[in-house]
This record gives C-alpha cells, structure tokens and sequence, in this order.
C-alpha cells in the first residue's frame, strides 16, 4: 500500500497551500507531518501557516471578490457544474486521499459532486423582492447581495462533505472563500481546492491555508477582513470561534457536537432498526457529529435488543483502509486515548461493558489507532457516558419505562444534533419528533438519508444555522433594501 502513499505526493505540491491561485509554503517555512491513521506512515507534509499566511489568503480573496461578484450568476452556475464534473472525474483520488489521512474505508460513490450541482442550480436563483411603497412614484426592493470573504474552519472527521458545504453555496453566491481544514486531515482540502482551479474558477476565488487551530484557525476567525464565518468542530473551539467574531461583529454558523438518541419503541421494526443503529454508531469509527451514540430503549425490549445488537457489533469488520472492513482506526493517538478514557470512565461510573471497550492489537492493528466497537448497557442517564460526546464508536444503553421518561433522557443533554425514533405506530412517531429537542429527526431512518437538501444543524450546544438546505446559498448572502423615490 506505499504506492498509495506515494501517489499522494504526485497529486499535490508537498509543502504548500494555495493561496491567491498559488501553491506556496507558509511564510515561516515550518510544516507539519499528515499521517495514515492505520499505520503512522507519513503521508505528506503541509505548511504550518499563520497569521501571515492567512492575511495573504485574505487579501487575495478580498482581490479577487469584486470580480467574483460581478461574475453573471448563469457564469458562476456553470463553473460549480464544470467543478462537480472535475470532482465526479476524480473522484477515486479524492477518496484513496480521504481514506488515507482520515483511515476510513471506502464509502462508495461520492456525494460531492451532487452537492455541488445542487449549489450550482441556485447560484443564478438568488433574487431579491419589490416592496409595497407609500406613493407611486416610489418603488421599494431588496437585493441579495454577497458578503465578500468568507472563512471556513473545517473539521478533520468528513474533510471532503464538510468543506463543500461551506464552499460550494458560498462562492455560488458570489463569496470568495478562505479554509483552514483540520491538521490533522487536510490533504482532501488541499485536493478540492486544487480541482476548483482545475474547473476554471479563478484564482483567488479558493483558497486554503492549512495550520494549527490557534494559529492559523484563530488568525482566520479574527480576521477583521473577513465578513462572514463557519465553524464546524467541538464546541469549545466553537465558542472561541464566536469570540473572536464577536470581536468584529462577524456573523457565523456553527456545527459543533451531538449526543444523539436512537429512541426504540417497543413495535419498532427491528430488522430495519439493528443494522442502522449499528451502522451509525460505527460509520466512520464513531466520529461524526451525528453519530447515534445513545440507545435509548424501552425497559421491556431492553434485553432483546441489546442482545441482538451485540451480536450485530461483534460482526463488525475493523482494519485498515485498503480491507474491504466496515470501520477504520481512529484518528490520532489523542482521539485513541480520549476514547480509551471514556470507556474506563464509563466502568467507573457503574455501567455494564456489553462487548468491545478495547484496543485492538495484532499485526494489522499495532501501528495504527484501532479501538472496539463497544456497548455499554445499564446506563444512567446523568453519567458522563451519557452526556459527552465520546466521538468514537461507543453506544450507550438507557432504558425508559414511558414516552415520557422517552423524551425527558432524549432532551436531557446540552446537544440537540439528529435523533432518530423506531416504531410502527405513526402517531407516535410524529408526537415524539414534534418533541425531541434535534435539528433533525428521523423516523425508521437516520439523519439526511435519502432526502435531498434537508436542512441540517443543531439545536442548543449542537450549535446554530442550518447548511446543505435550498437556503444554503441565501445563507450567504446579505439582504440590501433599495428605495427609489421617483416623486417630482
Ligand atoms: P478537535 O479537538 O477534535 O481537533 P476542534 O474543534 O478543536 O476539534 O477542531 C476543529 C477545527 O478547529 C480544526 O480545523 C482545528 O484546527 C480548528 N481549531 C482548533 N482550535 C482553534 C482555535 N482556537 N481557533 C480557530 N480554530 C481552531
């Protein structure tokens, strides 16, 4: 697999970032190392960039806005259509790069393309309203107009998806953009960016300066030049985003953790129930923000289902990207040891380990940052199990004896992410989504699954604003009213 390793190193300039349409080292000339989570092999180094490096993105973002924004929208349409195309012809690059760096099996065909024709079909949709006026000689009407540049701070758990969903309604809507992907998983970031130029979208209008969250991260979110941000992360380092937009009035959306609930009800169809609670506890080793990591269970199935779902766990295929396994290693060491911690936490607190709860060793594992996945049963809803997003593949168990207690441990969290409800009875179903306290509910299913452009963001700390929705494109965009008095 070295060749994988290697082919990285042809597909992108080792050691730069693009800024302005150019691939330059961070202007201090230090980088950090990307590694394969599988096996710490190096996989390619980028600039540790700074404030100077986002300044310089900055000013070339801020150069290339005007003529961005003046670009006919129908234009500026088919340029995402011509980037979806690039991204579709590449897109086993821009997987083999995100498997790599973030240590995840392939996932299938790629929804990035889709999401940028679906950016693309309302670049040149954007209008604006007439208003009612006191006199006929006057006329009254809004226009939609672009912020200017716009920062993106971007995760290291879905780089690829996370990215385009800032990137694509923004500059759709005329922004030029500056991202600071994750240190951790930028190289997808860096390929995309490289793609966008490919497409023909001109220089400047992307730009991506890769670096460490308080240095570059912080010098992006502080930048008095920037006009509107977002921040998709934990939220601690979202808090700190909003303070430092706070600082210039800049408005910004923010993506932060879950807790979310799988609320099983006693008629659920459980064939449907089991392989999608397992899948989105495990999908991506537990690291996503939407992971259902809470089994909230009525008392009366518990031991059927927990039974079954342990079964279900065992099978689980773990390994390295290049196996045809079901889920990957975690991240880094530091995201290892967190896990680690909250499992013996969870022994601690006096919750009953079902299966899994340890690292995995062996040949195929030793090098690389490969955890269980794991049940715990007899989970009490105030424990920090319970409460904390884990962000690995831990499910927590908690039963409830009513629709009640159901949606009091459902809504007893400082998240409010997705959540998902398993019954037969379609009253309930839709009493219970009325009340869950989510941004997203879904009913025998889990989150955004087959619908096109459903809104997603979170409640309470899971954060605010809504991304990937047919207002996405509106979201970055300004509203301007223009009254024209025509009277003698
Ligand atoms: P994690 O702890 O899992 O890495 P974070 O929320 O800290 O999650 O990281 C998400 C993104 O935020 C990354 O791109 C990271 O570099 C960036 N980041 C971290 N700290 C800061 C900060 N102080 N200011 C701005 N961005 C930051």
């Amino acid at each position: 697999m070295s060749d994988s390793v290697s082919s990285i190193g042809s597909l992108l300039s080792e050691g730069n970032h693009l800024v302005g349409g150019r691939w330059v080292s961070a202007t201090k000339g230090e980088t950090i190392e990307v590694i394969n989570p599988a096996t710490q092999d190096v996989l390619l180094q980028v600039p540790r960039g700074g404030e100077k490096d986002v300044d310089d993105a900055v000013a070339a973002a801020s150069e290339a806005f005007p003529a961005w924004r003046d670009t006919s929208p129908a234009v500026r349409a088919n340029l995402l259509y011509r980037y979806a195309e690039v991204v579709r012809a590449h897109a086993e690059e821009i997987d083999r790069i995100e498997r790599l760096e973030v240590g995840r099996p392939s996932w299938g065909p790629s929804g990035l393309p889709n999401q940028l024709v679906y950016a693309a079909s309302l670049a040149d949709k954007v209008r604006g309203e007439t208003l009612p006026t006191t006199s006929p000689d006057m006329l009254g009407m809004t226009l939609r107009e672009p912020y200017g540049v716009v920062g993106s701070i971007i995760p290291w758990n879905t780089p690829g998806p996370t990215m385009m969903v800032d990137l694509a309604p923004a500059i759709a809507a005329g922004n030029t953009i500056v991202i600071k992907p994750a240190e951790d998983a930028p190289l997808t970031c860096l390929y995309l960016a490289l793609l966008a130029a490919e497409a023909g979208i001109p220089p400047g209008v992307v730009n991506v300066v890769t670096g460490y969250g308080p240095e570059a991260g912080a010098a992006l979110a502080s930048h008095p030049l920037v006009r509107r941000m977002s921040f998709t992360g934990s939220p601690e380092t979202g808090s700190k985003v909003m303070e430092a937009c706070a600082k210039n009035l800049v408005p910004l959306h923010v993506e932060l953790g879950g807790k979310s609930p799988q609320i099983v009800l006693r008629d659920a169809p459980l064939g449907k129930a089991i392989p999608t609670i397992v899948r989105s506890i495990t999908f991506n080793t537990g690291q996503v923000c939407a992971a259902g990591s809470r089994l909230l269970v009525e008392e009366s199935l518990r031991g059927e289902l927990v039974g079954a779902l342990s079964e279900a766990f065992e099978k689980v295929r773990v390994g390295p990207w290049y196996e045809e396994v079901e889920m990957g290693p975690l991240i880094s060491e530091r995201q290892e040891r967190r896990v680690l911690g909250y499992i013996e936490g969870a022994k601690d607190e006096g919750a009953e380990l079902v299966t899994g709860g340890h690292k995995l060793s062996g040949e195929k594992f030793d090098r690389g940052y490969f955890v269980e996945p794991t049940i715990f049963d007899h989970v009490a809803p105030a424990m920090r199990i319970a409460q904390e997003e884990v962000f690995g593949p831990v499910l927590s168990v908690i039963s409830y004896r009513d629709e009640e207690e159901a949606v009091e441990i459902a809504n007893g969290t400082r998240y409010g992410l997705v959540a998902s409800i398993w019954t037969s009875d379609v009253g309930r179903a839709v009493r219970l989504a009325r009340r869950v306290e989510a941004g997203q509910v879904s009913i025998n299913s889990t989150w955004s699954r087959g619908v096109i452009g459903a809104p997603f963001g979170g409640y309470k700390q899971s954060g605010f604003g809504r991304t990937m929705g047919a207002d996405s494109v509106l979201e970055y965009t300004q509203v301007k009213s223009v009254i024209v008095n025509g009277e003698a």
